[in-house]
């Protein structure tokens, strides 16, 4: 029928109007900023930079932790480019003690971030993940949203706090990298022990040459 699906809309638009005076859950709009929607977990907004380490941590501390290693991918994939690194000219042990180059400088301009999260998606290292906060307005125009290291450091319990499964499954995953890192690490210690050990141990005596006379005519 010519206007079925018109009326099956506009029938839905009102069950929905006059459900919302006697059930909260088809009031779909809320009183921002007095009332919030809760925020659900796949919630993304904008990158920041995880530190392994609590959220009170010294400003140190938490630049310190930052799983980052400069790699520069996010960098190269970024599709508007709105992120700029600057690698480190000396090493900080990573989170399996590995020796790695860290981001001297790490800033993303948020003004020009389109939340597409091809940064997240790229990193090898779990090293950045999308926030949930989304009031960010500034009246600064210029330089209010060029976010630097300092400032998109968050710590792995704030990824807990606003994507659990998420983070229950990084966590997992890096924990089992470590372990392996770990034995992989200990069997060669083990290795190199024994190698010393049998250099160091007293060689067998060699009992020496019995000349062989030449017989006599
Ligand atoms: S979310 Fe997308 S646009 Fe924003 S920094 Fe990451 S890659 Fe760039
Ligand atoms: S955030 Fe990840 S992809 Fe980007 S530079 Fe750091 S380690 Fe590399």
């Amino acid at each position: 029928m010519l206007g079925e699906g018109m009326l099956k809309g506009l029938a839905e638009t009102a069950k929905n109007f006059a459900g919302s005076f006697v059930s909260k859950d088809r009031l779909t709009t809320v009183q921002y900023p007095e009332e919030r929607a809760p925020v659900i977990e796949n919630t993304r907004d904008f990158p920041f930079l995880v530190y392994d380490g609590a959220d009170d941590a010294s400003d140190e501390a938490k630049l310190a932790g930052l799983r980052c290693v400069a790699c520069q991918i996010c960098e190269k994939e970024c599709p508007p480019k709105c992120i700029y690194i600057v690698k480190s000219t000396d090493k900080k042990p990573d989170y399996v003690g590995k020796p790695q180059i860290y981001p001297a400088r790490f800033d993303i301009d948020i003004s020009v971030c389109m939340s597409c999260q091809i940064c997240v998606e790229v990193c090898p290292f779990e090293a950045i993940k999308m926030d949930t906060e989304f009031e960010l307005s500034t009246t600064d125009r210029f330089g209010g949203l060029l976010y630097d290291r300092e400032q998109l450091a968050r710590s792995n319990q704030h990824y807990h706090k606003i994507h659990p499964t998420e983070a229950a499954e990084v966590d997992a995953r890096l924990a089992e990298e470590k372990a392996k890192s770990e034995a992989k690490a200990k069997a060669a210690a083990e290795a190199a022990a024994l190698k010393a050990a049998a250099a160091a141990a007293p060689k067998p005596v060699v009992p020496a040459a019995i000349e062989q006379k030449e017989p006599t005519a």
